[in-house]
């Protein structure tokens, strides 16, 4: 049937994660019925109970209001029951790296469309693929589904609708996206293109915001969007460190290079390295499913490599600011003497470091592939303790980042100043906006040194150096 409006729609979301949930929450607030559904038991009982299981600013009261409604239901079993009623049926499980080879791994994908295959009803649905996956997945998807079909009255069609938003505002992407991509949906009046442009009608303003590709571009924008924020961002770190050797401040250079309407304001902020659960493994996706075309990315192998050198380089600098001797090094004279080595000369056995920030970015409580867990395992496995506080980290949810350093001295605080308590060095790691306001009298009481490593730029240096520590950031000379 032909839907008018998206109050007349039914959708599933296979996938309750960042992804699927807050879509589902979002879409619950326009659509006549959203099916949440996860394999994940704990999970959905812990949503059933109202209990947001991942930190998002905004998501909690709307997901209350739309489950106290009833238009978001939450299933860990009888999936069919959820596809039989939706016109929409979406695709939001994980695609991490597969082990070894930097390939998207997607036996999650694979499984449920497998799945959905044998519980589509007679008549027509509409299956969207919203995880991100490598050019060429939606078509297999499609031969997949079409094989596991048994009737010939179930009649459906496959597109892709990558998502772009972000963690940490990832509600507010969704109600306003810069675009929505929809790939295969063929010609202007075919069914699958009328339900995306009915469903997506309230969050669209503006036809341009629309548009409507084939699956490959699809699949291709969305990973070559990552693979330029993820260039942007170790640009940005390799003009930052040469700033420091040529004492030049980095912020001055981004912030004019960024009115050059080309260029932009946005990711040239200098940091530890790029992480999460995106950048790293889609731009390793991309990478490898471009050799399998014999096709090599020059440039973005080089952003892989450079990042993980950087996240080795910026725990090796912090260590090495534990001494003495190197208190005068800043990170592009550390970079500059130390390119041809790979571990630090510093002997950092027994000394404490404050960890400040611990999740990727700021506003999200995601620690996959944080450079900051990456940080911390350096610092451990060279000996140090370390006190970490993290506003939306707690120790349970680390245990899983650390299992190879159980026994280590590792401390998850419940707030900056124990996590800082006799620390020789304390380095910001994550941009959460509290750490601005530290009481930094306070601090300086309790460290057993007056250093601060900002990876972020966070701070300004003339006030951390007038409360008497020594500052040290990223791009920007050092501060005493
Ligand atoms: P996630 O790991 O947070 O969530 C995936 C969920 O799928 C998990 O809860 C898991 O239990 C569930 N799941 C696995 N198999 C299932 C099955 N057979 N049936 C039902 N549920 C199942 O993942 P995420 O961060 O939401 O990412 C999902 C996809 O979206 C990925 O492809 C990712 O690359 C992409 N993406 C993520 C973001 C982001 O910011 N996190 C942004 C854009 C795109």
């Amino acid at each position: 049937a032909k839907e008018e409006q998206a109050s007349d729609i039914c959708v599933s979301f296979f996938g309750a994660g960042y992804v699927g949930l807050v879509s589902s929450v979002c879409l619950a607030d326009y659509c006549k019925k959203v099916y949440c559904l996860d394999t994940d038991k704990e999970k959905i009982s812990r949503l059933r109970n109202l209990e947001v299981p991942i930190y998002e600013p905004l998501l909690e009261e709307k997901l209350r209001r739309n489950y106290e409604s009833r238009r978001l239901i939450f299933l860990s079993e009888d999936f069919e029951l959820a596809v039989r009623e939706s016109h929409i049926v979406f695709i939001a499980v994980g695609t991490p790296s597969r082990r070894g080879d930097g390939h998207a791994d997607l036996s999650y994908v694979f499984s449920v469309a497998e799945s959905i295959a044998e519980m589509l009803p007679s008549g027509y649905t509409l299956i969207v693929i919203k995880s991100t996956v490598p050019i060429g997945t939606c078509s297999k998807v499609q031969e997949l589904i079409k094989a596991k079909t048994k009737s010939s009255k179930v009649q459906f069609d496959v597109v892709s609708n990558p998502e772009f938003l972000r963690q940490g505002s990832a509600v507010d992407n969704f109600l306003h996206p810069d675009r929505v991509v929809i790939g295969g949906c063929g010609p202007m009046k075919s069914l699958s293109r009328t339900l995306m442009e009915t469903l997506y009608s309230p969050f669209v303003k503006d036809k341009e915001t629309l548009l409507f590709t084939s699956w490959e571009e699809a699949e291709m924008i969305k990973y070559a969007s990552n693979a330029f924020l993820a260039t942007k961002i170790q640009f940005t770190n390799e003009i930052a460190d040469f700033c420091q050797l040529v004492n030049a401040n980095i912020s001055v250079v981004t912030r004019a290079i960024g009115l050059d309407e080309r260029i932009g304001h946005h990711y040239l902020q200098p940091g530890p390295g790029f992480g999460g659960s995106c950048l790293p493994k889609d731009i390793r996706a991309l990478v490898r499913s471009a050799q399998e075309y014999n096709y090599s990315m020059r440039l973005l192998e080089s952003v892989i490599e450079g990042n993980e050198v950087r996240k080795r380089r910026i725990a090796q600098w912090i260590a090495s600011l534990a001494s003495e001797s190197c208190i005068e090094e800043d990170l592009g004279t550390f970079l500059h003497g130390h390119h041809t080595t790979h571990t630090t000369t510093v002997n950092i056995y027994g000394k404490k470091f404050g960890i400040l920030g611990l999740t990727f970015k700021a506003n999200t409580d995601d620690l996959r592939d944080s450079p900051a867990i990456f940080v911390v395992q350096e610092l451990l496995s060279l000996g140090a303790r370390v006190s970490v506080y993290d506003p939306q980290v707690k120790a349970e949810s680390v245990t899983k980042y650390f299992a190879a350093f159980q026994g280590f001295p590792l401390d998850i605080c419940d707030d900056s100043y124990t996590a800082c308590q006799e620390a020789e060095v304390i380095a910001i790691l994550t941009e959460w906006e509290e750490f601005r306001d530290l009481d930094w009298n306070r601090l300086h009481e309790v460290v057993s040194r007056h250093v601060i490593v900002d990876t972020r730029n966070l701070l300004e240096p003339d006030v951390i150096s007038d409360k008497g520590f020594r500052y040290y950031s990223v791009g920007r000379p050092p501060y005493f």
